[in-house]
């Protein structure tokens, strides 16, 4: 497993507090913050606050400690939204790009957790 991790990515400069951001959530290693784009009424960003360029890498390389807090959080963060169903919430996706077929823009693992519409097919084919 080869990653190097560009510590001048948007979500590094979020992080150190270079790029202010919507705070909805921090714990002592994850940080969800509001898309600057939403594409749907409730778009959260919920990234490790450790240099994980996507999922796998976070999966294979972060703690345990790290790996719990993150897990946990995005559960905390659907609650909170009022999206999760077994809350009686409408539902919502989550989504992990990585790498260049996955179209990741920003090469810090994020989840996008979109909610509060219907959000339609799970991929849109490109024509
Ligand atoms: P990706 O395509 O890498 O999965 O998604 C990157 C996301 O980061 C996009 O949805 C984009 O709107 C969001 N984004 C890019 N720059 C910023 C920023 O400076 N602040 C915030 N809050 N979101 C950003």
């Amino acid at each position: 497993m080869q990653y190097d991790y560009d510590d001048q990515n948007i979500f590094a400069k979020i992080l150190r507090g270079e790029i202010p951001c919507q705070k909805v959530y921090e714990t002592q290693h994850t940080l969800a913050f509001s898309d600057i784009a939403p594409k749907a009424p409730h778009h959260v960003l919920v990234i490790p606050k450790g240099p994980y360029v996507c999922y796998d890498h976070f999966a294979r390389a972060a703690s345990d400690a790290e790996i719990l807090d993150y897990t946990r959080s995005i559960g905390t963060i659907c609650a909170e939204l009022g999206v999760a169903p077994g809350d009686d919430g409408n539902g919502y996706r989550m989504i992990a790009n990585a790498g260049h077929d996955g179209v990741q823009e920003v090469p810090h693992l994020h989840v996008h957790i979109l909610a509060g519409r219907n959000i339609g097919p799970m991929v849109m084919m490109r024509p």
